[in-house]
């Protein structure tokens, strides 16, 4: 069978697929999954360990022989947790072919060899019978099989199956219930992710306002969950307008229905305000009575101590279709809909709702485009009116009455304000057909029809009957680019700068005129734990998964970075921040590739877990925004971060946690390359 990985090409803005031979391991996906993550969720694993031990001794209690199915096993964990407890056999469900044959060798290595037999199919696969895959069916249904959103990994139609074919009836389940709650709140900030607000622009004839198409009003955007690390948003960004309220339960110890269906609660605010946000999250019951709970609850809901750092559960924010003014003591009904795996919610007031005797909410489909053009971080980038005022400042600059502008950059509003600072001229660049249509809806809705040429090129294809023979005299970009997944990506710019040469004017004005990227070493609070080493877990040696994701590192991942938005992730930084390469946007790409190398400073002692890697985009002389650090508080060196941006971060290897203060490095060698061919950058480290 092959396989084909998906890779953003830096030098042609696009993604390409590239085919994997047979034996290609999944070195990616081992080396990038959240295992490592689940290993160390402790609070995770003993409640998992309570739960189980419990529902075996209730099983052998009533004179039964404990049989467990354990579906979707991973390493293996939690059938040897039930081995241990005493269970008298495990069927361990895995469908991932890796993970499945690192569980048989956990398994062996633990002991449990006579105890837990690993299956290596999806669990709708598997059959009972004599012949079968399972003797008999299961009295015992173990599962994690859980995302941030409870049901995305598709935990419904699992059970149901399970339910039906696979365990008996009346059987014990770990966990033995999830339930879902929510709190209605208002954000700015994170309603921003959702809408574009009306944009501000001081041209020198005065304030124009950039409106938005009334169809990205009343839109209810794309159904995929949001998931953030909500511990990180401080309580001033939001207003709560509601207690929490519980919006459903699902008992796994019963057949489970997965098809579509609602849920509806009454709500009466606590306060009035702007109904824009509900939050969810969600806990598990390992056991009937509640009395082992694993809850993924925000910190102003439940005690600091029952605080677990985790990155494969986190918390949701649902954006209703359209804000609500709500009123103190109003009575409100939250219906949330779902599918097979994913949620959608909607408000509704009981006044309407007398007339209504069907609730049914479908699924939201983004019907005004914008938000398939951007995502949720883009939008709340458009947003940022301090950043619009860094991009209005540069082209008020290098604008002329007779300019000739051109911009390159994904669903950018930059022709428009460029237009409203006086270019004569402002043309446009899509490389992606489908976005010309919103485009013009846009262009419309702000009476520009007519002012704003589009192009639908790529930049090496342009002609110069599309700029009806004039030359270009001042490109812009942000720059930004959909595929781009690390910051120096973007460097696209670049690359499209360089094919765009034969129609710029000998005098043109690149805005950015340069880019820079820059670097420090950082001790994460908790981020560390996804790339660390787990060793024993619970007792069970599971340092053969260790192994396997240190080897699928070794791969290749181990000499790239990954992407990560730190402002969920706190850090403190180490060094001082370091620029490393820069990029001159006023010449051409070069041939040969760039490369620096150097030490930096440790100034602070702590455990330097990796290197953070951003770029600033110089727009004119004296004018720059960032994409990375954007405050760094020097006593400690707790640092901010553009909450917009991913941070490229490279895990310094192995990422041990057991450095003592004596080995503190002082000093961090580098030798950073950027390849001109690939649009890569390849670097190492030496601490
Ligand atoms: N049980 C382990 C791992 C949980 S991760 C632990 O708790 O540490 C969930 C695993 O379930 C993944 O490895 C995924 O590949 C697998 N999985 C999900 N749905 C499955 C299904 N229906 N059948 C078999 N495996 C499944």
């Amino acid at each position: 069978m092959k396989t084909f990985c998906g890779r953003a090409n830096p030098t042609t803005g696009a993604v390409e697929w590239v085919e994997e031979d047979e034996n290609y391991d999944y070195h990616q996906e081992i080396a990038r999954s959240r295992y490592a993550d689940m290993l160390h969720d402790k609070d995770r694993n003993t409640k998992y360990y309570q739960g189980i031990r419990a529902a075996v001794s209730r099983v052998k209690g009533r004179g039964e022989k404990a049989i467990v199915l354990d579906i979707g096993t991973g390493t293996g964990l939690l059938s040897m947790m039930a081995a241990a407890a005493g269970a008298d056999f495990c069927y361990a469900i895995e469908v991932f072919k890796p993970m499945a044959n690192a569980a048989v060798k956990i398994v062996e290595k633990n002991g449990f060899r006579d105890k837990i037999k690993v299956i290596n199919k999806h669990s709708t696969e598997v059959t009972v019978g004599p012949d079968g895959d399972m003797h008999c069916r299961a009295n015992i249904l173990v599962t994690e099989l859980f995302d941030t959103e409870l049901i995305g990994e598709g935990a419904l139609p699992t059970y149901e199956h399970a339910h039906k074919y696979l365990v008996q009836e009346g059987c014990e389940a770990v966990p033995h219930r999830a339930t879902v709650y929510v709190q209605l709140v208002e954000s700015k900030r994170m309603w921003s992710w959702n809408k574009l607000f009306p944009v501000r622009v001081e041209a020198e004839d005065g304030e124009k306002i950039i409106v938005s198409p009334s169809e990205m009003e009343k839109c209810p955007g794309v159904p995929s969950v949001c998931d953030i690390q909500l511990n990180q948003m401080p309580s001033s960004d939001f207003t709560i307008l509601s207690d929490v309220v519980t919006m459903f339960s699902v008992d796994f110890s019963k057949p489970v229905r997965s098809a579509s269906t609602c849920y509806r609660v009454q709500l009466e605010p606590v306060k009035s305000g702007k109904a824009q946000i509900v939050l969810s999250w969600w806990d598990i019951d390992m056991d009937p009575s509640g009395t082992i709970n694993c809850t993924m609850a925000p910190y102003w809901v439940k005690p600091a101590s029952a605080f677990q750092w985790r990155d494969h559960w986190m918390q949701c924010v649902y954006f209703l279709p359209h804000e609500e003014p709500v009123l103190q003591g109003e009575q409100l009904y939250l219906t949330a809909c779902r599918d097979q795996y994913s949620l959608w919610y909607k408000l509704q007031k009981a006044r309407e709702e007398e007339n209504k005797a069907d609730v049914r909410v479908e699924s939201p489909v983004c019907r005004c485009q914008a938000h398939l053009l951007w995502n949720r971080p883009r939008f709340g980038q458009l947003n940022d009116q301090n950043r619009t005022c860094q991009y209005v400042k540069s082209l008020m600059k290098v604008l002329k009455a007779d300019s000739v502008c051109l911009c390159v950059s994904d669903g950018s509003l930059l022709p428009v304000l460029a237009h409203y600072l006086g270019a004569e001229q402002v043309l446009y660049f899509f490389m992606y057909a489908t976005f010309v249509f919103f485009f013009f809806k846009f262009f419309k809705a702000n009476n520009l029809e007519d002012k704003i040429k589009v192009i639908e090129a790529r930049p090496e294809l342009l002609t110069s009957s599309h700029l009806e023979d004039k030359k270009i005299s001042v490109l812009v970009g942000e720059p930004f680019f959909t595929t781009s997944l690390l910051p120096w990506h973007n460097l696209y710019f670049w690359y499209a700068r360089t094919a765009l040469s034969p129609h710029l004017s000998t005098n043109v004005t690149i805005l950015p005129q340069a880019a820079s990227l820059h670097m420090m070493i950082v001790e994460f609070q908790d981020l560390w734990r996804i790339r660390s080493p787990c060793g024993i877990c619970e007792g069970f040696d599971v340092g053969t998964m260790d192994d396997m994701i240190q080897n699928s590192l070794n791969f290749r991942e181990s000499k790239e970075a990954e992407p990560h938005p730190l402002w969920e992730y706190p850090c403190k930084s180490l060094s001082d921040p370091q620029e490393v390469l820069t990029f001159d946007f006023r010449e051409t790409v070069p041939p040969h590739g760039l490369s620096t190398e150097g030490s930096v400073n440790l100034l602070r002692k702590g455990k330097s877990h990796g290197a953070v890697l951003w770029m600033e985009y110089h727009l004119t002389a004296g004018i720059s925004v960032s994409t990375g650090l954007t405050h760094i508080s020097n006593e400690k060196g707790n640092c901010e971060w553009n909450p917009h941006c991913k941070q490229a971060v490279y895990f310094f290897s192995p990422v041990i946690e057991s450095q003592t203060l004596s080995e503190f490095p002082t000093a961090v060698k580098y030798a950073i390359n950027f390849d001109t061919k690939t649009g890569e950058i390849a670097m190492d480290f030496k601490l």
